[in-house]
């Protein structure tokens, strides 16, 4: 057994209650994205996603994290079981993505779950639970996870009468992965939908990531942002570090979607710190049109609640309106220098 698999545990009621946060897989998208935030959690350096159809037939992500001892992975599929907090008081300041240590079970729950896992030892594990049955046996793998869905939603029409066409579907899963290259640009990704790769990046940085999501031409032409700020958030002082990389705006989008934020790793929907962004452009932005650009905050855990939406994609930041200043400030400075830099070649 590797050290440094944790330890998976039941939660107490208590703290069952604070973070019942409803349903957790209600589309195919959000079954994927409780994956890929597992294989992050793990230590991921690679995480390969694959689709069929509109995912109810077969979502399967394969990491190279840490692992699961047996034991872990046993219990691991069993509803509230974590290895992330220990009580409630860990909630604020949790570090990793998942703590509520029921994305595996409700995903057991809405179909068949295979589970193949190996935490650097001689033999892996496989984990089925299929009709709330589980059956345990040895597996060859590597060292990481790999997990496999099918049939979700196979016993609730009703569920599967809610989703989109498999295009839009697949177009969410498809999101989702881009929005988690962009907040994880060190680790590598990639989505095959239909035996057809449709997204990868390289791990290797951000602008990387850029050329490979959105091509040589708008990922290429874009600066790097670093801004650090001591701040004041609601009279506590706070280090921030906001950073990324702003494409030019010679393109730009007709829609705020293609502003990546990511706050302590964790890719937000949060339209304030969007605006943060193309106020940071200021008159470079033609009116209506927004950037493409990748920022990710580090902000101090006790400052961020990510408690308030149960897909996580919104998290309340203790005085936002400061970091949406801060964000603003280090866009500005980022781009200010970038024209000088630009203007310095011509001069040349
Ligand atoms: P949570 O992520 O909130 O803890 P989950 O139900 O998603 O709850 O996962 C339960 C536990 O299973 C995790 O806490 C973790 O210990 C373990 N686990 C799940 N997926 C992986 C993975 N890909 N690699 C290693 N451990 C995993
Ligand atoms: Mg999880």
């Amino acid at each position: 057994m590797s050290d440094d698999s944790p330890t998976v545990r039941e939660l107490d009621e208590a703290t069952v209650e604070r973070i019942a946060a409803g349903e957790v897989v209600t589309r195919p998208a959000r079954a994927v994205a409780e994956l890929v935030e597992n294989a992050l959690d793990a230590g991921a350096e690679r995480v390969d996603v694959t689709v069929d159809g509109d995912g109810t037939d077969r979502i399967r992500v394969a990491d190279d994290g840490h692992g699961m001892s047996r034991a872990d992975a046993v219990s691991a599929v069993d509803p509230h079981t974590t290895s992330k907090i220990r009580a409630a008081d860990d909630l604020r300041g949790a570090t990793t993505l998942g703590f509520r240590g029921e994305a595996l079970a409700a995903i057991a729950d809405a179909g068949r779950l295979e589970l193949v896992t190996n935490d650097g030892g001689a033999v892996g594990t496989r984990v089925t639970v299929a009709d709330g049955e589980k059956i345990v046996d040895d597996a060859g793998r590597a060292r990481g996870t790999t997990v496999v869905v099918t049939d979700l939603f196979g016993d609730r029409p009703a569920r599967r009468e809610s989703l989109a066409s498999p295009a839009r579907e697949f177009g969410r899963v498809s999101e989702l992965v881009t929005a988690y290259a962009l907040a994880r640009p060190e680790v590598a990704f990639s989505l095959t939908h239909d035996g057809r790769e449709t997204t990868s990046t390289p791990g290797t940085g951000t602008r990387d990531a850029l050329v490979a999501l959105y091509g040589r031409e708008t990922g290429g032409e874009s600066t790097a942002v670093t801004h650090r700020a001591g701040v004041d958030l609601a009279g506590r002082e706070a280090a921030l570090t906001v950073e990324g990389r702003l494409c030019y705006p010679s393109t730009t989008r007709a829609t705020r979607d293609h502003v990546h934020v990511a706050v302590n790793g964790r890719p937000v929907r949060d339209d304030d710190l969007r605006r943060a962004v193309a106020r940071g452009y200021g008159s470079l932005l033609p009116s209506g049109r927004d950037p493409v650009a990748v920022l990710r905050l580090d902000v101090p855990a006790w400052a961020v609640d990510p408690n308030v939406h149960p897909a996580k994609a919104r998290v309340a930041i203790r005085g936002g309106d400061t970091v949406g200043d801060a964000v603003e400030a280090g866009v500005r400075e980022a781009l200010t220098t970038a024209d000088l830099r630009r203007a310095g070649e011509v001069a040349m």
